[in-house]
């Protein structure tokens, strides 16, 4: 893969040592997505370090579905995940579903049983949360800790043949109630569940608890690094305690960095989801959403992605990283690839009285400058243009370059035009302009007669195609956005983050496929919407504007 960053991180010298020190042959990595929504580009950052870091190693890197929650998990996400995943560019070595394990987890959670490590309880929710303790205070046993193996063992298994309601009862691995690590305290490891699983159907009505399960499936798949984010910190010690004492041969090790947030959008599964539900974005890859499938059908490329996880690079401070970092790296991408062309959003039509009526001639336009091997390309040129609403004004300021009546602009790639005449309609807005052009000024034939300062993107009006523009603004107005676990931040949805523009291209561009990518002069860049976009009417989605002012 190209562009791969040298930059090294603490993880990356962790496995270094391991493989110096002959602890391991081979690594063995995973990324484990939990299948109840699209991935997102945090996830991107964790696919990148994952997969990136066992290829450097000569290792290996599964894919591994960690749906240990029937409620929330859908095959929709699995397919969503193992597309996004190959669309990045990477390819597991192992497809797995931690679903699979279901046996060999109960056959663990059994174990402990036997060796007295784990006990069922009878007490509610609310009642082990109150028995938990609090970060000052020990924690309080609970009666149900000195039921005897026998009799766990029978209860445990009632409870896997259905015998019992949701949460009447859950199984506690029994660690010590005084931990000042408030996770030790007894944590519970298995719950009651009546719920179809979308992997085993009914077989199981009991389901493993995330944290029990998570060490066990590493575990299974001799994964070495299992890396994960800072949250899971104090869990650490819960999953090294399971490997031991479940009996596991492998011993994956796990390290935690900091997960990625950006400014101006939410980033949790929950909150997406949430979005999606209330209809406030037309899908999981609606173009404002920071998912991988709204960044591709926004018209971002996997190398951008990639180069931009690489560039963030992996520690264990938090931060946030500006969006336009992202920005940055899109247009980095497509700087060379892209075709120019022109597209006019708000059309302004301009008659151009001196030129003769019927005529059409075709004019020579490069169509990378940047990158000359593309060629050039033939746009029409006659009588009647359309022109940029925003690129004229009847009473201008001083330093205005565009037109307004008596200005004289250059058209790219065609003449000089001057404004001789504006039309109004009855209300008095501008609806059409009346220009004179001078021949001796078409471009490339070297004309230096006079300068003028402004250079106007234009469409030839009758050959012109019809296409729609979708700008985009960040869909949340601030960086609060993902603070908290409540609803609030729907408060702070932009009303005003896509606006829908009709206008005209270029008639060469009539083939444009979805998710071709081309530079609109002076607008940005534009990804063919695969949606909205028909054999009658292109859509357009505004990737990024040509400018920023941020600095890498
Ligand atoms: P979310 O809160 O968005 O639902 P999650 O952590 O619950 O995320 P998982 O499906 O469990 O989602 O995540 C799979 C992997 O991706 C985990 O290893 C997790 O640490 C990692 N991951 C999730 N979000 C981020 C993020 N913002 N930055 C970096 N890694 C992330
Ligand atoms: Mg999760």
């Amino acid at each position: 893969m190209e562009n791969k960053s040298n930059s090294s991180n603490f993880i990356k010298h962790i496995v270094a040592e391991d493989i110096k020190s002959g602890k391991h042959d081979e690594i063995v990595t995973r990324f484990p997505p939990e299948p109840n929504g699209y991935l997102h580009i945090g996830h991107a950052k964790s696919i990148v370090l994952n997969f990136e870091l066992a290829d450097e190693f000569k290792g290996r890197t599964n894919l591994r579905f960690d749906d240990t929650n029937p409620l929330k998990e859908d095959v929709e996400y699995v397919e969503s995940i193992k597309e996004d995943v190959k669309w990045l560019g990477y390819d597991w070595d192992g497809l797995f579903f931690a679903s699979n394990y279901f046996d060999e987890m109960y056959e663990r959670a059994v174990l402990l049983i036997k060796k007295g490590l784990a006990y069922v309880e009878d007490l509610s929710q609310e009642e082990i949360r109150a028995y938990r303790g609090t970060l000052t205070e020990p924690g309080k046993e609970s009666p149900s800790r000195t039921r005897s193996v026998e009799e766990n063992l029978d209860l445990f298994e009632r409870m896997k043949n259905g015998e019992f309601k949701n949460g009447e009862k859950v199984l506690r691995a029994k660690i010590d109630m005084a931990s000042p690590n408030i996770n030790l305290r007894d944590p519970v490891i298995y719950r009651i569940s009546h719920a179809t699983h979308h992997n085993t159907g009914d077989k199981w009505c009991i389901y493993p608890m995330y944290t029990f399960a998570h060490p066990l499936e590493d575990a299974i798949e001799g994964v070495t690094h299992s890396i994960c984010t800072l949250e899971f910190e104090d869990q650490r010690p819960f999953y090294d305690w399971v490997i031991e004492h479940c009996e596991m041969e492998a011993t994956p090790r796990q390290y935690e960095f900091a997960r990625l947030n950006l400014t101006n959008t939410v980033m949790s599964k929950r909150k997406l989801k949430l979005l999606v539900d209330e209809n406030i974005v037309d899908g999981w890859d609606d173009p404002r959403m920071p998912t991988i499938s709204g960044l591709r059908r926004k018209g971002y490329t996997p190398d951008a992605i990639r180069n931009f996880c690489r560039e963030i690079g992996v520690a264990r401070a938090f931060s946030t990283v500006d969006e336009q970092m992202l920005e940055h790296f899109i247009r980095e991408d497509l700087k060379l690839k892209a075709p120019r062309t022109m597209a006019v959003l708000k059309p302004l039509k301009v008659v151009i009285t001196n030129y003769p009526e019927g005529q059409v001639e075709m004019l020579d336009a490069e169509i990378n400058p940047e990158n000359e091997e593309m060629g050039t390309r033939q746009i029409p040129f006659s009588r009647e243009i359309y022109i940029e609403q925003d690129d004229f004004m009847v009473d201008p300021p001083k330093k205005y370059f565009r037109l307004f009546p008596g200005n004289e602009v250059r058209l790219k790639h065609a003449y000089f035009i001057k404004c001789e005449e504006v039309i109004k309609d009855e209300e008095g807005n501008v609806i059409e302009l009346r220009c004179t052009y001078d021949p001796e000024t078409k471009s490339g034939t070297g004309f230096t007669g006079r300068k003028v300062k402004g250079t106007l993107h234009w469409v030839e009006a009758t050959n012109a195609k019809e296409a729609e523009f979708r700008l985009y603004e960040p869909l949340i107005l601030d960086d609060a956005g993902d603070e908290g676990e409540d609803k609030s931040f729907l408060e702070k949805i932009n009303p005003n983050s896509l606006e829908v523009l009709k206008g005209y291209i270029e008639p060469n561009m009539g083939e444009a496929k979805p998710n071709d990518k081309f530079q609109f002069f002076r607008h940005g860049y534009f990804n063919v919407d695969k949606k909205h976009t028909t054999a009658e009417k292109v859509v357009f989605n505004r990737i990024v504007s040509l400018k920023s002012s941020f600095k890498l």
